[in-house]
């Protein structure tokens, strides 16, 4: 615990704080809040704050639609953004029923209950994610387009790279929020930006990057940019992934990394793997939760297709980075950053708690790139394939007890029933490229 309540009312106080903004996610991912002035707040910190959850998607039936927000005291941060006198912080809140039961449907209750499963084998789940981003041109109205005049590549730096300005806003905006920043550049694609902030609990690495996001959009506005974390933006260049750095600790030391191992790693990282591994195809609805984010899970685009783990090669779902020791740690590399972190990091970690619980072994590592292999060697490998769209993703989630059971019976059926909603009003259009293809031809 960082802060007590009266450190809150203090701060609050001394800081000037005019408004507080009491936020929490929605099972899709989308950030909430409800802003109450500095003279409620006491009464917020005493867990009375209620809010209508009926208009929140996911949330509940009308009949049962008010539900309480209990902040977490050390979320406190106040917007560096904002007017320095009557300055605007914010709180990020748990929610919980009318019957002072926490909310099942509520994203970081799901996740806290599988870091509580965790610790009780005495683990703790560390996570560092790489967010991954556009920064594109707003038209007249301030609407945001897909046009860029930029033309910089991976690592490059400016003047080419014209988000630069913006990106060194925004590193120096979530620093004074209390971020760790170990590293920013320009991504492959043009306008593709990526900032990679310290790893930490899985709980406040959900937290972080929800604040990540708003932080980012605000910042890019700022600078008449519209940043986006749409997963594939454009056809024929990359999109965003948010890739997912995973360790397990036990009293304080990464149990991941062993020596006396050919790739250094430990029985509980391979076990880990393993049920990644069995689970990833249940789990891609919600870490690949939109119609357009299979469009990035495609063969030449740094994105992954198939399911296989690698020490040294990119072009798999599952990476080892070089790192060993405290640093030692297995990423993910299929999340793309329109998911919510809750919920990516709740079905991780149970994924791999699982391939621990049940001793699974991973397949061998396939170390050369597979998108140079033919189709026969990849099925002589026994190599499997992500889901090819959103709906078969979420009927592998149907078929997924793990996942359904974390995410408990409330967000599961409401999370497979928008996203099979979602599949049927997608799939209903006329695209251009169908007109393309077929109204001259046929
Ligand atoms: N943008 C790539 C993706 O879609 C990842 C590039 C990288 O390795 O950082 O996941
Ligand atoms: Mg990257
Ligand atoms: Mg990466």
């Amino acid at each position: 615990m960082k802060y007590t309540k009266q450190d809150v009312l203090r701060l609050v106080q001394e800081e000037d704080v005019e408004f507080i903004r009491l936020q929490f996610t929605d099972i899709f991912g989308t950030m909430k809040n409800v802003a109450i002035t500095s003279s409620q707040l006491e009464k917020a910190l005493d867990n009375n704050c209620m809010f209508d959850g009926s208009s929140i998607e996911g949330f509940v039936r009308i009949e049962e639609s008010d539900m309480y927000l209990y902040p977490d005291l050390d979320t406190l941060n106040v917007f560096p953004w904002r007017p320095q006198q009557g300055k605007v912080a914010r709180l990020i809140c748990d929610v919980y029923r009318p019957n002072r039961e926490p909310f099942e449907g509520d994203p970081r209750y799901i996740l806290k209950k599988v870091v509580k499963q965790a610790a009780e084998l005495g683990y703790q789940f560390d996570v560092g994610p790489e967010c991954e981003f556009f920064l594109y041109h707003t038209d007249d109205n301030g609407q945001p387009t897909t046009i860029t005049h930029e033309r910089a590549g991976y690592f490059d730096l400016g003047p080419m790279d014209l988000g630069e300005n913006a990106r060194r806003d925004m590193v120096l905006t979530l620093e004074d929020m209390g971020f760790e920043i170990e590293a920013s550049h320009h991504e492959m694609a043009p306008a593709q930006h990526e900032i990679d902030f310290r790893y930490d609990e899985a709980l406040t690495t959900a937290d972080n990057i929800m604040t990540f996001k708003l932080a980012v959009k605000t910042i890019a506005k700022r600078h008449g940019l519209h940043a986006s974390f749409m997963p594939k933006p454009k056809t024929g260049i990359n999109g965003s992934g948010m890739h997912i750095n995973m360790s397990l600790s036990k009293d304080g030391k990464n149990i991941f990394a062993d020596d006396c191992d050919p790739n250094g790693l430990s029985q509980e990282a391979y076990y880990f793997i393993g049920g990644l591994m069995r689970h990833v195809k249940g789990m891609c609805a919600i870490t690949n939760p939109l119609v357009n984010s299979y469009k990035r899970l495609v063969p030449g685009f740094e994105a992954p297709v198939y399911i296989a783990w690698s020490g040294t090669n990119r072009s798999p779902l599952i990476r080892i980075p070089a790192e060993r020791g405290e640093g030692t740690r297995i990423e993910l590399r299929c999340p793309d950053p329109s998911a919510n972190p809750y919920l990516v990091l709740a079905v991780c970690l149970a994924a791999g708690l699982d391939g621990i619980q049940k001793q699974i072994m991973p397949p061998a590592a396939v170390d050369r790139n597979i998108f140079n292999m033919t189709e026969e060697e990849i099925l002589e490998e026994g190599i499997d394939v992500l889901p090819n769209n959103l709906l078969e993703a979420v009927y592998e989630m149907e078929k997924d007890e793990l996942v359904k059971e974390v995410l408990g019976t409330h967000t599961s059926r409401r999370y497979i029933k928008a996203k099979k909603k979602e599949w049927a009003e997608y799939s209903r259009q006329v695209s251009g490229w169908e007109l393309d293809q077929y109204l001259y031809r046929i």
